[in-house]
C-alpha cells in the first residue's frame, strides 16, 4: 500500500547552523549535481508540481530549503512528519572558488552535525556513471555515517531494455547490491513509492526504537 501524502509545504531556508529548524522532525536530505532532477524529484515525491521551485527565490537559491510533509504510511495509520532539506546542487561551474568553498562548508556542516537526519537521497542520472563529484558525495557520507539511499532518476531517457543493466552499473559504481538503489522518473511519475517506502521506514526506524529506562 503506497504512502499517502497529507500535506507538503516550504518551511524555510538556512545558509547558517544557527537557521536549521529546531525540533525532533525526523529529516531526510536530497543531494546531487545541478540539474539531476532534485526539484523535480521533490515535486513527485511530495505530489506538489511547484513546491521545490516556488521557494528558490533568486538570492537564496545556494541556501539549504526545508519542506515540511505529512504523511501516513498506510491509510489508516496516523499521519506522521518528515522533514525534507533540498541542498544545492553540486557541480556548478559558474561561480568563484570561494564561493563555492563557502557553500561546500555549509553542505559539509549540515551533513555532519544535523542531528534528526535520518538519511540522504543521493541522485544520479541513470543514463551516466556517477561522476566524481557524485563518489565524492557518497564517500564524504559514509564518512559521517550517513545513510545512503541511491536514487537513479531520468529513467524514462533510456530505452526499457536498457534501464535494469544501467541501473546495476549504478549500483556496481557506488558498491550497492542489487535491488539496492531507487529507479526513479518524474516524467512517468515512476519510483515514488519505492522511495517513499525506503524514506517512512529509515524515518520511523528509530521513532519505534525502545524507550530507555526512565528509572521508575
Ligand atoms: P535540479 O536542478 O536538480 O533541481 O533539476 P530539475 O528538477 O530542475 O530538472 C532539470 C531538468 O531535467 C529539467 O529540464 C527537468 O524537466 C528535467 N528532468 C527532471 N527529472 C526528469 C526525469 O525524470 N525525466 C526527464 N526526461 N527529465 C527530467
Amino acid at each position: 500500500m503506497p504512502v499517502q501524502v497529507v500535506s507538503a509545504e516550504f518551511l524555510t531556508t538556512a545558509t547558517r547552523p544557527q537557521e536549521w529548524p529546531r525540533g525532533a522532525t525526523p529529516e531526510v536530505a536530497f543531494v546531487g549535481r545541478s540539474n539531476v532532477g532534485k526539484s523535480s524529484m521533490l515535486n513527485a515525491l511530495t505530489r506538489r508540481q511547484k513546491l521545490a521551485r516556488v521557494s528558490a527565490t533568486p538570492g537564496r537559491t545556494r541556501a539549504l530549503q526545508f519542506f515540511d510533509v505529512s504523511y501516513r504510511p498506510t491509510p489508516a495509520a496516523r499521519p506522521r512528519a518528515l522533514r525534507l532539506c533540498d541542498l544545492p546542487g553540486y557541480g556548478y561551474a559558474k561561480v568563484s572558488h570561494a564561493e563555492r568553498e563557502k557553500w561546500a562548508s555549509m553542505i559539509e556542516d549540515y551533513l555532519k552535525d544535523r542531528d534528526v537526519l535520518r538519511a540522504v537521497v543521493l541522485i544520479v542520472d541513470a543514463r551516466h556513471p556517477p561522476a566524481e563529484s557524485d563518489e565524492d558525495a557518497a564517500a564524504f557520507l559514509s564518512g559521517a555515517g550517513r545513510r545512503l539511499v541511491v536514487a537513479a532518476t531520468k529513467m524514462d531517457k533510456l530505452p526499457k531494455a536498457k534501464r535494469i543493466p544501467a541501473l546495476a552499473a549504478v549500483e556496481r559504481a557506488f558498491g550497492l547490491t542489487r535491488g539496492e538503489a531507487v529507479p526513479f522518473s518524474a516524467v512517468e511519475g515512476t519510483g515514488t513509492d519505492a522511495l517513499w517506502a525506503r524514506l517512512a521506514a529509515l524515518a520511523s526506524a528509530e521513532d519505534e526504537a525502545p524507550e530507555p529506562p526512565t528509572g521508575a
